[in-house]
This record gives C-alpha cells, structure tokens and sequence, in this order.
C-alpha cells in the first residue's frame, strides 16, 4: 500500500495541473490513470513518417486568459499558430467560419466592405432575440441557406442530434465573421507547444512529489488504496456513481472514431482540417497532421473521423435533458467531502483545453488558499 496525500484520478489537463500544484505544495500525489499514457485526449506521438499526430483528435490551444497563458508557457514553449478550417460545400471549397470569401464563394456575390456583408447578413438571417438552442443561434446569425449547408448535416453526425436538440451554446462556438478573416478562433493567444502536447504533461509532471500508475483503473484498486486527504475525479460523473441505486440515468456521451490512413504522396490536402459538412460522406473531417507547424515528410497520413455513440467518451451531450441527469449526479457529488469533480468529463461541460486548465488552477487556488499564502510568505 501506498502513502499519499492527494490521490488523482486521471493524467488529462486538470488531473496534471491539479498535481503539480499540489506537488509544489509540498504534498505528494498519486495519479491514477485508466490508459497506457498520460495527456488525456491531448495525448500525441511521432508516427511512422515523424510527423506528430494526436490520437484523439487535433487540439488548438487558444486563450484570452493571461494567468492560464503565463502558466502553460512555464511548461513548454509555444509557437505561434493560427487555426483555420475550410468546408467542401457542395462542389466548392470555403472557409470556416461564415466570411466574406464564404458567401462570396457559395452565392456568386461580390461583397467586399464590412458594411456589404453586414446587409447581406441583415438580409438573410432570421432573427431571434433570444436563441433557445443551436438551431435558433445559426438561423439568428446567418440564415437558412448557410444553416443548411453547413451546421445542420455537420451537427447531425457530429452529435446525432439536429441543432434544435442541442443548447445553443454548442452552435455559438463557431463566430460569424463581417470580414476576409479565416481564423478559427479570435484569441489573443494561439499557439501550439513545441514538441508537443505529450511533451507538455511530462514537464507538468515531472516533479518528484508526483507518482502516475498508468494502465489502472481506479474503482477495479480503489479498496486497495491507503489513506489521502483529498481525492480528485477526472472521469466521467456517472462512472463514479455508477452503484448508487438512486442514479440510474445515464449521461449521453459522444466518442469518435478514428479512421487513420497512410498516402504515398506528399499533401493528401491544402489544410490541416477540411470540414464535410454534407449528408454525402458520413465522417465530419479529415485532419492531416502534417499541416500543424508546417512538418516535413515526403509521406502523409490523414485522418477522418466519425462521432459515434459507443467507445470512450469525449464529447459531453449540452442539452436540457442531459442538464438535468447531470444537475442530480452533481446534488451527490457535493454531499461528499474531500472529494472534487474536475474537468470535461467529471462537471459534464464542452471546455475548451484553456477553461480546463483555468478550472483546474481556480479550484486548487480555492482550497488552498491559505496555504499557498503561507508559503509564499
Ligand atoms: N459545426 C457545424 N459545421 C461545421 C463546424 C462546426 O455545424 O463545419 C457545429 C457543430 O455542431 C459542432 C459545433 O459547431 O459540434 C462546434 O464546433 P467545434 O469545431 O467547436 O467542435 P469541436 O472542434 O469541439 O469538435
């Protein structure tokens, strides 16, 4: 049996800060972790041609918070990256999000002021002064023609749920833009970590307070384990209630499968990300590795991936109904003590990586506050 003080389960972006945290505290933490590595989904690797690849999906770290930029370029370097998408739409390529090469491109228009596209946003959306789900947020925001090519199909394989049955905030993610700019994301931080994300989590982890047991999974040791004082859950909330007889509703999760193939050629595509947001192809995009921080390789593999329902999950479902599943697994969780919920999995909510990381340092910082004071002083 091992001695510890904070037990953790999960090696993913809250388990690892949590832990270095509490490892500079002076407190020594074990790390519980299901699978054969650490990083969570941010977990990437060198494949076969040297070309850094995630396995879970590609992650763009960006962010507008200062203290969560200052604390992951203590980890690693980074270097500047701005994202961008673009969408086959009908026989057209365009760039994503909604801009002006984008309408221009699918209507035959020939907008080019900001006050152009606003007119033509004017004239098309359909306004709604409250949206009450996704499908409300786009129609509010570009109209139905655009709804239909590009979010309706998309978020159908993407959640197997039309935009109507989803909290608008899952579709708000996505801005529209009144100018040429084909950024994914607005952040003043945007950047990618030197060598990666892989690389990122063994320097948060390096610490010799720090302890990881990988390839464990924690409710199949859990009675094994000695005394700690805190324990941090990372994994979905209803695994851990899973024998809670007043918990039997299940939350709905999205998991994606990953279909990988190897081309003999130089480029398989222009972008790193190419959206399919028709009814044509089942997959919702191709990601090509290579693309991100510009690799070199006379070979390429991509990627497509197809949401599915079963497998590990990812993606938390945001409606009303999932809401309430989750509002009762959330009334236990806080009946317990010296237990916290953390992260996307454990607090049922579609974080982005930089709200993960933010999350993770609020709740250390609120539950050791005083400690933290009285080392500094
Ligand atoms: N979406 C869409 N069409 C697109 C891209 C996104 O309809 O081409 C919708 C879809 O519902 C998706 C949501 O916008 O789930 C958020 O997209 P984001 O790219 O943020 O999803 P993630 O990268 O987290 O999978």
């Amino acid at each position: 049996m091992i001695d510890f003080d904070i037990l953790i389960i999960g090696a993913g972006i809250s388990g690892s800060v949590l832990a270095r945290q509490y490892a500079e505290l002076g407190k020594s933490v074990l790390i519980i972790e299901k699978r054969d590595h650490i990083a969570g989904n941010c977990f990437d690797y060198y494949d076969k041609n040297g070309i850094l690849t995630s396995k879970y999906g590609a992650h763009l770290f960006h962010t507008n918070d200062e203290e969560v930029w200052e604390y992951v370029n203590k980890f690693s370097t980074w270097y500047p990256w701005q994202h961008k998408v673009i969408a086959r739409v009908d026989d057209k390529t365009v760039p994503i999000p909604v801009n002006i090469t984008t309408v221009n491109t699918l209507f035959g228009e020939n907008i080019t002021t900001e006050r152009e596209m606003q007119d033509w946003l004017q004239r098309n959306r359909v306004a709604f002064d409250n949206p009450k789900n996704g499908q409300e947020a786009v129609l509010n925001r570009v109209g139905e023609v655009l709804y239909d090519k590009m979010f309706r199909h998309y978020t159908k394989k993407q959640w197997d749920k039309y935009p109507e049955e989803l909290h608008a905030s899952v579709l708000e993610r996505i801005p529209v833009r009144d100018n040429y700019d084909d950024r994914y994301f607005s952040d003043k931080h945007q950047a990618l970590p030197r060598g990666g994300y892989t690389k990122l989590f063994e320097n948060i982890l390096d610490h010799p307070n720090i302890q990881i047991l990988l390839n464990t999974d924690y409710f199949e040791v859990q009675e094994r384990l000695g005394c700690f004082e805190k324990l941090f859950y990372t994994g979905p909330i209803d695994r851990f209630f899973q024998f809670n007889e007043n918990l039997k509703e299940k939350l709905e999760y999205r998991s994606i499968n990953f279909v990988r193939e190897e081309i003999d050629q130089e480029y398989f595509q222009e972008s790193s990300v190419v959206n399919y947001p028709g009814k044509e192809v089942d997959f919702t995009r191709i990601v090509e590795y290579k693309h991100f921080g510009d690799q070199k390789s006379g070979k390429t593999s991509i990627v497509k991936e197809y949401t599915v329902d079963k497998g590990e999950p990812y993606y938390p479902v945001p409606n009303q109904k999932n809401q309430e599943i989750y509002a009762q697994y959330k009334l236990e969780a806080d009946k317990l003590t010296d237990v916290y919920f953390v992260g996307r999995l454990a607090n049922y909510k579609y974080f982005n990586m930089d709200q993960a990381f933010k999350n993770a340092l609020d709740l250390f910082e609120e539950l050791e506050v005083e400690n933290v004071e009285n080392r500094v002083h």
